[in-house]
């Protein structure tokens, strides 16, 4: 322990934190904080979520404090809320037996912090801070790797990777997000316990791949994850590229904005032609519908540059991708653009982005709010009540105002709702086309 260190935990714990683990302590228990607001701070960073260990058991977590979730029961996490903050309380667990190495088969409380601090996965997340005694816990020289930029497994990474399928793949995430190296031991560990990652649900894998977009170059995972061959197994999509395709991906990505969406787009721009299988890996790995969406609306458009070549076409575009959205697509584009580094695909996008700039500009009309009539408006017209007419015939005035911005005023487009309300089945918008 070097002085310095705690020095800079006692300045940047929360009052909220102080208090609670003061309060644990006049109680007669123990408290610690630990984990990954530990490690962010020796590092020099902001720590997010402060996550608190303690001797005391859940239900006298509940008892002490008056506002608690009982988020994890099972596992002994407590959320108290105090001073306007959550924080996660967990009892002192020690665990044995992973039959399924997906969850510990009992966890035992009642250990200590030496013992808890044991089963945790890197020994960069292995430090613990008792803020009352301003000293620092670290069986496992955390400190150390923090200092050499390290991520080791605590003890024999081969029995904590079959543990746990999970961790193979945390230690590939925090080599981006915390620009760290990988320990040699402990990534020859990773091969072995294939198998056992293979098990581990879609939701966790795609949560750690969420934290590693994250990352300023989520290249770095994705490095370790191919030559490890944790690839294969989520995204052979990705993992069938040749070396000079796979660097092209690696850089996209990290020129890509820090959108999940832009992201994974960035890593199967080359596979765009293949949507049905983008659409099936997406949903086997639990991407919400929109993040999938958004994938697969920026890979439409990904030749956008050399298409929307008229400013007709460059409304359909925004129209399609939505005002709000435009900026990150764009700047996924863009980061195609640098990978590709030609003179010519760049002035192609310059001259695209200023089309699109100008339409932007000048308030051209891409989206139904634009349109000087209402569905209202459709329905006195039409003389006739709602229906689903009403949007259908809204969606055909602004095809017709998006390729000619002067049709929109009130009396022909009111002339001309009436017209098409009186077809029975009026065509619906074109939205979905590309440029
Ligand atoms: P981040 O700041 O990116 O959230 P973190 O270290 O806080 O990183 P969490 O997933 O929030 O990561 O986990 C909190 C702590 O719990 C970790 O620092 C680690 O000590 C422990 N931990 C989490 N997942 C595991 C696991 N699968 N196996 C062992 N220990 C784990
Ligand atoms: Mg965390």
């Amino acid at each position: 322990m070097t002085p310095r260190s705690t020095e800079s935990l006692a300045r940047a714990l929360p009052d909220g934190v102080r208090e609670l683990c003061a309060t644990l302590r006049e109680r007669g228990h123990e408290a610690w904080v630990v984990g990954g607001c530990v490690r962010d701070v020796l590092m020099g960073r902001e720590a997010s979520d402060w996550d608190v260990a303690t001797t005391a058991w859940p239900k006298d977590v509940q008892k002490i404090f008056r506002r608690t979730i009982p988020t994890g029961l099972d596992h002994g996490t407590i959320t108290v809320l105090l001073r306007g903050d959550k924080y996660e309380v967990t009892t002192l667990r020690g665990e044995s037996g992973y039959a399924d190495g997906r969850r510990p088969d009992v966890v035992t409380f009642g250990a200590s912090i030496d013992e808890d601090l044991g089963r945790r996965d890197f020994t960069v997340n292995a430090i613990a801070y008792d803020p009352a005694r301003d000293v620092i816990v670290d069986p496992w020289k955390g400190e150390d790797d923090l200092e050499r930029r390290v991520i080791r497994a605590v003890r024999d990474p081969r029995e904590r990777f079959a543990e746990d399928g999970l961790r193979v793949l945390r230690a590939a995430r925090f080599v981006a997000s915390l620009g760290f190296e990988l320990d040699a031991d402990t990534e020859a560990a990773i091969r072995p316990n294939l198998p056992t990652f293979a098990k581990v649900s879609p939701e966790r894998v795609r949560e750690e791949w969420m934290k590693a977009f994250r990352a300023q170059q989520p290249s770095r995972a994705f490095r370790v994850m191919r030559r490890t061959g944790m690839l294969a197994i989520h995204a052979p999509l990705i993992e069938g590229q040749d070396e000079a395709c796979f660097e092209r991906a690696m850089r996209r990505l990290d020129a890509c904005p820090r959108e999940p969406a832009a992201r994974v787009a960035s890593l199967v721009w080359e596979e765009r032609s293949r949507t049905k299988e983008i659409d099936a890996w997406l949903r086997a790995l639990k991407f919400s519908n929109h993040e999938r969406e958004s994938v697969l609306l920026v890979l439409a458009h990904a030749d956008a540059p050399r298409r929307a070549l008229d400013l007709a076409s460059t409304r359909r575009l925004l129209r399609a991708v939505g005002t709000s959205d435009i900026g990150w697509v764009l700047a996924t584009l863009a980061a195609d653009v640098s990978v590709q580094g030609t003179d010519e695909a760049r002035s192609t996008f310059d001259a695209f982005e200023a089309r699109v700039s100008s339409v932007i500009d000048a308030r051209d009309p891409i989206d139904l709010k634009a349109l000087a009539i209402t569905g209202a408006d459709v329905m006195r017209v039409a003389e006739r009540g709602p229906g689903r007419y009403v949007g259908e015939v809204l969606e055909r005035l602004l095809d017709e105002v998006i390729e000619d911005p002067t049709r929109n005023d009130a009396a022909s487009l009111l002339a001309r709702a009436k017209v098409l309300a009186q077809s029975d089945t009026p065509k619906t918008g074109s939205s979905k086309v590309e440029p």
